[in-house]
């Protein structure tokens, strides 16, 4: 056997990478990772972490401010912008730690440095340093992805940012626009605003939140416009004119031009999978729109060559990246791992209020002539949402009357990032409306939504 050769190779250490690399070795596999930037990719030190760390900060921010709602009186709140972002970052670097650490446990050969594929089974990868070569029947490509940038309106570091330099500001802006209100956008629009910066959202499609829920991307519009946050929908940024360190954005919105005046811009508006360098082209590996085109097994076109996360395309969430991880390793193993069920996945957007939902909207449910049964529940009427001050929320379920299968359920509310997982348990055991119906729910919690919900898409609700 030649020297440097593993059962697997998993290129990229976010945590789809990583996942699958830990569960290899878990699994008795010789396992080498190979990272260029950072343990944990964007996920750590770039995404899903550091951006909560942040809006956590605007949370207290403005909990101090509105403390005389609780009886609590606080003077002169004020923040410090270093602080906030040296917490965020010092939070991604902690955890990146100990990502290499659990890879140094569990034996797998950690390398810092560029790979490259340069035949099937063979990974050339560039250190510091030096050059070597690594061989395996199964690597696993988790290469990630990048901002998509918004032509004409591309990052500069300086006024115009991509989620990277949004997470690192060295000013605080004055007039904030936020192209694109998907999840990313609109994390950046709450932490901005809620520290006083003016700030619009601009999106194209007709409703901010377009993958969510009508009903619930409006419920969560109106919360943003109380908040202050000017929302354009149906709306396009054309060009801008630029005076010193402020832009006059030209914007399209059903044929009418006009121009809005702000000083940042944060593109937001999707990303490119990381598929450059990496020798595809030479093995011929199929590619569509940025992203590896996979079977459901996360199996390229090439015997041994696998894609999972990001690259492989939508969602593009962490924890889609790294259940596929585990995925692959188990299969590389020689199990017999499900495929995943991509329905099953939820999404959270931790804005204020949060937004979380997991399977069809009612929209998708009417176009798919589903016959289904709607519950809603305010937070209005649950005791704990009112004690936390935070009573502006709703819950929709919605149930198929002819199975009793939860086919989706949608918040927008307190802590329903936290709250969603008890429907997407519920879905994976596929629970029918009678096993939520006849579930105790504690009280008094925000969870007690949920139960109410279920009850009302069956006339059964009791505090409405
Ligand atoms: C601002 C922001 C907020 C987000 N918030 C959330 C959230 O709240 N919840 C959620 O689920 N998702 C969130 N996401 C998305 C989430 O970060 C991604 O879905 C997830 O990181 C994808 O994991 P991955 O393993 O596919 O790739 P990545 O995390 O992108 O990791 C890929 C790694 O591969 C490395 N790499 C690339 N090319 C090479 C090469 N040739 N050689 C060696 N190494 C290479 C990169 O350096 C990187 O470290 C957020 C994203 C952003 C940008």
């Amino acid at each position: 056997m030649k020297e440097n050769t593993f059962d697997m190779i998993v290129i990229g250490a976010g945590p789809g990478g990583y996942v699958a690399a830990i569960r290899g070795a878990q699994l008795g596999l010789n396992v080498a990772i190979i990272e260029r930037e950072h343990m944990g990719g964007i996920c750590l030190n770039w995404g899903c972490i550091p951006t909560k760390a942040m809006l956590r900060s605007a949370e207290i921010f403005h909990l101090l401010k509105n403390s005389k709602d609780f009886g609590i009186e606080a003077k002169n709140i004020k923040y410090d912008l270093e602080a906030i972002v040296s917490r965020s970052k010092g939070i991604g670097s902690k955890l990146s730690k100990g990502i290499t650490h659990l890879l140094k446990k569990n034996k797998i050969t950690s390398i810092l440095g560029e790979a490259r594929l340069t035949a099937v089974g063979q990974v050339k990868v560039k250190t510091n340093d030096k050059e070597v070569e690594l061989f395996s029947r199964n690597i696993v490509l988790a290469t990630g992805a990048r901002a998509r940038d918004l032509k004409g309106f591309e990052a500069d570091g300086e006024n115009i940012w991509t989620y990277k330099d949004a997470l690192r500001p060295k000013i605080i802006p004055k007039k904030l626009l936020v192209i694109g209100s998907g999840a990313i956008g609109v994390e950046f629009a709450s932490f901005y605003n809620t520290l006083g910066v003016e700030t619009t959202i601009l999106e194209v499609m007709d409703t901010i939140l377009p993958v969510e829920d009508r009903e619930i991307s409006n419920f969560a519009k109106k919360q943003f416009e109380k908040q202050g946050i000017n929302i354009l929908e149906n709306s396009k940024a054309l060009a801008f004119n630029r005076k010193n360190n402020s832009f006059s954005v030209k914007i399209d919105t059903l044929g009418k031009v006009s121009s809005l005046d702000c000083d940042t811009i944060i593109s937001a508006v999707g990303i490119v999978g990381n598929i450059e360098g990496l020798g595809l082209e030479g093995l011929r590996v199929e590619i569509e729109d940025s992203h590896v085109l996979v079977d459901d097994f996360c199996k390229t076109n090439i015997e041994g060559l696998f894609a999972i996360g990001d690259l492989a395309g939508a969602p593009w969430l962490a924890h889609k990246a790294s259940h596929e991880g585990i995925m692959v390793a188990e299969l590389i193993a020689g199990g017999s791992p499900h495929p995943i069920d991509y329905k099953g996945i939820a999404g959270c957007t931790y804005c204020f209020p949060q937004v979380a939902s997991v399977g069809v909207t009612e929209e998708q449910a009417k176009e798919n002539g589903l016959e289904t049964k709607i519950g809603r529940f305010p937070f209005a009427a649950n005791g704990k949402a009112l004690a936390l001050g935070e009573q502006e929320g709703i819950i929709k379920t919605i149930f198929d009357v002819k199975s009793g299968e939860l086919l989706g359920a949608h918040m927008v509310g307190p802590e329903v990032t936290e709250l969603i997982q008890g429907y997407v348990i519920g879905r994976k055991l596929e629970t029918t409306e009678e096993d939520l119906i006849n579930t105790i729910f504690p009280h008094p919690t925000l969870g007690e939504s949920m139960h109410e919900s279920v009850l009302n898409a069956f006339s059964r609700a009791i505090h409405i």
